[in-house]
Order: C-alpha cells, then sequence, then structure tokens
C-alpha cells in the first residue's frame, strides 16, 4: 500500500498557458499551502492565442502571464517551447516530457484526459502519461535521476466544460477537491492571463474567462457537497500508484 511520498513535488503539464489556473489551480493552492512544491509546466506558449499580435509577441506575452501567475503561490513555470495547435506525440517532444520530470521528479502529476475539445491536449496526454512512466528509468534521459524519482501518482483534470467530446457526457471523476476557499486565489492566478481574459470580455461583453471557470466549479461543487470543486480522474494502470493520494492529503 502506497503512501504519501516524503517527496513533496507536484507538476502539472498540461498543453497551455492558462490551462492550470483554469482546471486544477484551487488543488495546486491547498498543496502549496500545504508545504508542496510546485511546477506549472505548458507543452506550447499558447502563441496563437492572439486576433492581432504575431506568435512571437503573444508567445512572450503569455509566458510572462504564466510565470506571474505561478508566482502567486511560489510556483515555478516552465515552457517546452513546441507550437500551439502543432502539438503532436513525436520523439522531440517526448524527450523533451522526459527531461522535465527527469528535472523535476514529481511525486504527483497532472494533465489532460484522454479525451479532451482540442487535439493539443489529447497528445499532451500522451507526452505526460509517457514520461511518468518512464522519466524514473534510469537509461530514459541523460540528465541525473534525483534521489525519491519514482512513478507518480497521475491524475487527469476535467476536459474543458468537464465532458467528454465524443459523447458529450460529463465525465465521472474519482476524486472532488473542495477548492471553495480557495476560489478568490484560484481567480486571481486565471486573471494573471490578461491577454486572453481581455479578449473574451471584448468578445463576450462579460468577464466569461473567470466566471465559465467558477460555473463549472460551482457544477462540480454539487456532485461534491460543498460549493465550489475541482474534479479528478486517476489513472491507476499498471504499475502507477493506486491508492487516492489527493483525497488522503485532504479528505473525501
Ligand atoms: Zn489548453
Amino acid at each position: 500500500m502506497a503512501t504519501i511520498p516524503p517527496r513533496r513535488v507536484a507538476l502539472t503539464l498540461l498543453a497551455h498557458p492558462d490551462d492550470a489556473e483554469i482546471l486544477c489551480a484551487g488543488t495546486l493552492i491547498r498543496l502549496a499551502d500545504a508545504g508542496w512544491e510546485i511546477h506549472i509546466a505548458t507543452v506550447a506558449a499558447g502563441d496563437c492565442g492572439s486576433m492581432i499580435l504575431s506568435r512571437e509577441e503573444i508567445a512572450a506575452a503569455r509566458k510572462r502571464e504564466g510565470i506571474a501567475a505561478a508566482a502567486k503561490i511560489g510556483a515555478t513555470y516552465h515552457c517546452l517551447e513546441e507550437a500551439d495547435v502543432q502539438v503532436v506525440f513525436d520523439k522531440t517532444a517526448n524527450r523533451k516530457a522526459i527531461d522535465l520530470l527527469r528535472a523535476v521528479a514529481p511525486t504527483l502529476l497532472f494533465t489532460h484526459p484522454r479525451h479532451d475539445y482540442m487535439l493539443d491536449h489529447e497528445q499532451t496526454h500522451l507526452l505526460a502519461r509517457s514520461a511518468a512512466f518512464s522519466y524514473p528509468a534510469p537509461n530514459a534521459s541523460q540528465l541525473p535521476l534525483i534521489e525519491g524519482s519514482a512513478i507518480p501518482w497521475l491524475y487527469y483534470c476535467d476536459p474543458v466544460e468537464g465532458r467528454d467530446p465524443y459523447t458529450n457526457e460529463f465525465v465521472t471523476p474519482t476524486t472532488l477537491i473542495d477548492v471553495t476557499a480557495q476560489l478568490d486565489r484560484k481567480a486571481e492566478m486565471l486573471a494573471c492571463h490578461a491577454s486572453q481574459r481581455d479578449w473574451l470580455r471584448s468578445h463576450h461583453g462579460m468577464d466569461e474567462y473567470i466566471d465559465a471557470m467558477k460555473r463549472h466549479n460551482a457544477h462540480r461543487g454539487q456532485e461534491a457537497g460543498v460549493p465550489f470543486a475541482e474534479a479528478f480522474v486517476q489513472h491507476r494502470g499498471h504499475p502507477f500508484p493506486q491508492n487516492d493520494l489527493l483525497t488522503e492529503i485532504f479528505g473525501a
């Protein structure tokens, strides 16, 4: 039976800047407050996330926003520098993901689910799952093996809007984390992504960027019996840790 690891390092490996702040930042805040070291990584810099700026300009702006959001909880931001809407599970990206995990040595990893609304997310799922499995193998990377490196607890965040894009059904979570007390700080982290928030605000005429996040967490909160919650599905394939670490830390 696995137990809470002595090495308390959590990593999110998601596709774009703002994915972590939308999908799991409430849980990251709780982990940071509990003394965990937090790393927020994106595969792409989000260089298609603008109607007016060049790829270089919006990528630089979005990386600055990712750094600022991470700094709010003392986390470190990383970017694998793959191109937006061109994330693929290939040798180069796989190598980058393995090296990232080798350098961070997370014991807890968050990524996208197998099925999500856009392919960057699904390909990021493959990269994260592959790296989680392989990074502790000595020959998997030329980077040194940090003591305590092991196959991490792996959790899949909700797909966007919580729905499987093939069935349109809400995904059934294995794990619901109460983020009611963290919701304001989560919104502050998300608000760091001004380039995305401002675009949606002018387009929708309201603060849809923040409101959509809160609506979804309220929906998951109903399932958990609390005002706001984040939902996860734990990966329990061989040979990943089987116990629900998040529920053991924070309670059902
Ligand atoms: Zn995304």
